[in-house]
C-alpha cells in the first residue's frame, strides 16, 4: 500500500526515529490497537508499559513490519512502514533490531555459530564476520562462552545472545519486547546497563514491560497503553511535571485498628482535605505493631500542612506521613485511573 503522505518533519533536519499516526490493528471483529499516534526522538529510550493484552507487542511488530496495521501509518527512520515494496521492507529491516518476547533460539548451535547464521543472514561480508561477533560477544559479555551450546546456556545468557543476534546489522532502533522477562534481578540490572550502554553508543531503544519499575530508571520517555490506546506519551520528565501538579501520593503508617474498624478509618481517611482515595496496603508481616495506608492526594504544600492537621485532629494513631517519591508506576496508575492525560 502506497500513500503520499510524509512524516511531519520530514522537511526538517532532524527525522524522528519513530512516527505513528492513527494506528490501528484488528484481529477479526477485535481491535487489539486502536488509534495510536506516538513519536519517537532518535537516541531514546522508549518505555512502552501496559498490562497483558494491552497491545504492546502488536504495536511493536507492526514497527518492526512483521505485521500490516489495519488502519494509520508510521514511519521508522523516515521510511513508511505501509510500502511494502521489497526495496522499502529492506531499507527498513536494515534500520530495526527486533528481539521478540518468545525467542526462536536453536540449541544445537555454539553462540559463534548461530551470531555467524544471523551475519549471513543480513549479508555481512565473510571477512567482516569473526571481528564484529567478537565485538558482540565482548559487548554482551558471553566471551567466554563462544563455544558452549545454546542450551548449555541460562535464561539471562540466552537473553544476551539474543540481543547481540539483534545488533548485529548496526541497527539504529532497538525494538525489545519483555527482554527482561523470567530474568533474576541481578541478570536484570545487567541488562539495564547494557541497554544504557546501547543508548550511549547511540541506539534508539523501544522497551516493552509490565513491570514497571524495571523500567523507571533507565527511561527516558513513556508510553502507557492499556486496552490498545495510547493514554499518555512523552519523555518521562515533562509527565511527571503534570503529574505533580494534580496528585501526590501519601503512605501513612498507623496503629492497626480492629477488622471491624478498617472501613471507619477508611472513610475518616478518604474524607481528609484534599484527599482522592485512601486504601490499605498489604501488612507487613516484619512490623505487625503498624498498618500501612496509602492515600492519594490532590494539592500542594498547603493542602498536605492541612492534611497532616487533619489527621491529628481526628486522633488517627499515627507513626508516620511522607509522600512518595514519583516513579513509573505511579505514572501508570494516575493515567490508567485517569487523572493524567
Ligand atoms: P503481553 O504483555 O501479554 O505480551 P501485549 O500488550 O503485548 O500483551 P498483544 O500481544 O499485542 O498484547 O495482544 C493484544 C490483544 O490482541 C490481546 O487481547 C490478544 O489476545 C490479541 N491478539 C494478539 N494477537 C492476536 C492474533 N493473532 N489473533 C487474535 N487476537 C490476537
Amino acid at each position: 500500500m502506497e500513500t503520499l503522505e510524509q512524516p511531519s518533519d520530514s522537511l526538517e533536519t532532524r527525522i524522528l526515529t519513530v512516527e505513528t499516526r492513527h494506528l490501528s490493528k484488528s484481529y477479526g471483529q477485535f481491535q487489539a490497537v486502536q488509534d495510536i499516534s506516538l513519536e519517537i526522538e532518535p537516541g531514546a529510550i522508549y518505555g512502552f508499559i501496559g498490562p497483558n493484552g494491552a497491545g504492546k507487542t502488536t504495536t511493536m511488530r507492526i514497527l518492526a513490519t512483521l505485521l500490516e496495521p489495519s488502519q494509520g501509518e508510521a514511519w521508522v527512520c523516515g521510511l513508511n512502514i505501509n510500502d511494502r515494496r521489497v526495496d522499502n521492507l529492506v531499507a527498513l529491516r536494515a534500520c530495526i533490531g527486533y528481539m521478540p518476547d518468545f525467542i526462536g533460539i536453536y540449541d544445537k548451535m555454539t553462540c559463534y555459530e548461530y551470531l555467524e547464521f544471523f551475519a549471513a543472514a543480513y549479508y555481512i561480508d565473510s571477512k567482516r564476520r569473526t571481528g564484529l561477533i567478537k565485538d558482540l560477544l565482548q559487548l554482551v559479555d558471553l566471551t567466554d562462552k563462544k563455544d558452549t551450546y545454546i542450551e548449555g546456556l541460562s535464561r539471562g545468557m540466552t537473553q544476551r545472545l539474543a540481543l547481540a543476534r539483534t545488533l548485529i546489522h548496526d541497527p539504529k532502533l532497538l525494538i525489545l519486547d519483555e527482554p527482561a522477562s523470567g530474568l533474576d534481578p541481578r541478570s536484570r540490572v545487567e541488562l539495564r546497563e547494557l541497554l544504557k550502554e546501547l543508548s550511549r553508543m547511540g541506539k534508539t531503544i523501544i522497551i516493552s514491560s509490565h513491570i514497571l519499575t524495571e523500567l523507571t530508571e533507565m527511561c527516558s520517555h513513556v508510553g502507557i497503553i492499556e486496552r490498545g490506546a495510547l493514554l499518555t506519551s512523552g519523555k518521562v520528565s515533562e509527565i511527571l511535571g503534570k503529574l505533580n501538579r494534580h496528585l501526590r501520593v501519601i503512605k501513612l503508617l498507623v496503629r492497626p485498628v480492629k477488622p471491624e474498624k478498617v472501613s471507619l478509618l477508611q472513610t475518616i481517611l478518604s474524607s481528609g482535605p484534599g484527599v482522592k482515595a485512601a486504601r490499605p496496603l498489604e501488612n507487613n508481616d516484619q512490623a505487625p505493631n503498624q498498618s500501612e495506608w496509602e492515600l492519594l492526594v490532590e494539592g500542594n504544600e498547603t493542602e498536605l500542612q492541612a492534611l497532616l492537621r487533619y489527621l491529628v485532629e481526628k486522633n488517627i494513631p499515627l507513626f508516620s506521613f511522607s509522600e512518595q517519591p514519583t516513579n513509573l508506576e505511579e505514572i501508570f496508575l494516575q493515567v490508567t485511573r485517569g487523572y493524567v492525560s
